[in-house]
């Protein structure tokens, strides 16, 4: 799917939103999307599966669209999806602004109306003849009722597409963010990493990386058990983002490994930063609710490098791997290369 223009990818939404409403479809970001495709007509087997099921059932249930987005759009690659998100990030507060307006217009149009009403009070005192008069004031009330309650619905769907626009773009942010942060530890996750990495590296920024993995883990996790274990992860997680500095960015690499990228530090520097973590880690204490008993025998091993000129992103986490796996072999719970 290519990128819609602004103007296109609007429209398509102020033809998507009541549809989704008409069908009672949940407005999720991936209902959006399938509902969107369809608007767009852009998949006619997609069209034609959605049409079949709408006959059938009257409505579009949550595992039909469930299934026809697996089917259609799940393999689209993360490109394209990120391409979707942000256009429709855009397009929604677009909609938001202009539907405000619609808002406000209406209450403009209605505050017409009573006052017209007014000007028909007064018109009556001057005296038309009774019967004249009276014929105007019906056919006026009538027509203004009418009016009135069509803009009454039509402010009511307003406000209530407004609303679930409001939880579009809140669900939009939300899959964001879950998309790019591991659900244990709250920081960034791997999928994260690899976009980073991947853009430090294509624009060639000079940068040094942290590789770092807790030691003896399996047994820590043996003795005190997995829940611990997540605990001591989710306390690593944290001092790491606390004690990164200067755009440096920590992500949950694997199990119990983490990575640091370093933008423009040099390996000296990463090193320092290294030792900060080690450090910060040796203080770790989490209390045994079994047994009461204090731990406080956290330890990692880290291995840094620096990139150099036209290195390639796997040989750079590659020397990381090989200094983390020499300073395991070492006795653990140091930094290595030592200069
Ligand atoms: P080493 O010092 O050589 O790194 O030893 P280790 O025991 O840490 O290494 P190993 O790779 O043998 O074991 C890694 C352990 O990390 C095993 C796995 O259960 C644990 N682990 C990985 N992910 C999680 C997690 O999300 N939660 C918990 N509690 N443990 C995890
Ligand atoms: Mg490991
Ligand atoms: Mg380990």
């Amino acid at each position: 799917m290519s990128t819609d223009s602004f103007v296109e990818s609007t429209e398509t939404l102020k033809k998507t939103v009541p549809l989704m409403m008409k069908y009672k479809v949940p407005i999720t970001p991936t209902n959006y999307a399938l509902w969107y495709t369809y608007t767009k007509q852009q998949t006619p087997e997609l069209n034609l599966a959605i049409d079949q099921g709408i006959a059938e059932l009257g409505l579009c249930t949550p595992t039909l669209c469930e299934s026809l987005y697996q089917e259609h759009l799940a393999n689209q690659t993360e490109q394209d999806v990120r391409q979707v998100k942000q256009s429709l990030t855009a397009m929604v507060q677009e909609l938001s602004h202009t539907m405000m307006d619609a808002l406000s217009d209406t209450e403009a149009f209605q505050s017409v109306l009573t006052k017209s009403f007014d000007k028909l009070e007064t018109a009556e005192q001057n005296g038309l003849s009774l019967d004249d008069t009276m014929k105007l004031v019906r056919d006026l009330i009538r027509e203004s009722r009418q009016i009135q309650a069509s803009t009454g619905t039509f402010k009511g769907q307003l406000s209530s597409a407004k609303d679930e626009i409001t939880t579009l773009r809140e669900a939009l942010a939300e899959s964001q963010k879950e998309a790019n942060e591991d659900a244990l530890t709250g920081i960034l996750n791997r999928r994260a990493f690899d976009r980073d990495f991947q853009h430090y590296i294509e624009s060639n920024t000079p940068l040094s990386f942290i590789l770092l993995d807790i030691d003896k883990f399996k047994d820590f996790n043996d003795k005190f058990g997995h829940l611990m274990g997540d605990q001591v992860l989710k306390t690593i997680a944290r001092r790491l983002k606390v004690n990164c500095r200067d755009y440096a960015q920590a992500y949950r690499f694997g199990g119990e490994e983490f990575a640091i990228i370093l933008p423009h530090k040099m390996k000296a520097s990463a090193r320092q930063q290294a030792e900060t973590f080690r450090r910060a880690f040796e203080r770790i204490s989490v209390i045994d609710k079994k047994t009461g008993q204090r731990v406080n025998s956290i330890t990692a091993s880290f291995g840094v490098a620096e990139k150099q000129p036209n290195e390639s992103g796997e040989c750079l986490i590659d020397r990381a791997d090989s200094f983390m796996n020499q300073a395991k072999k070492l006795g653990r719970n140091r930094v290595l290369p030592l200069n």
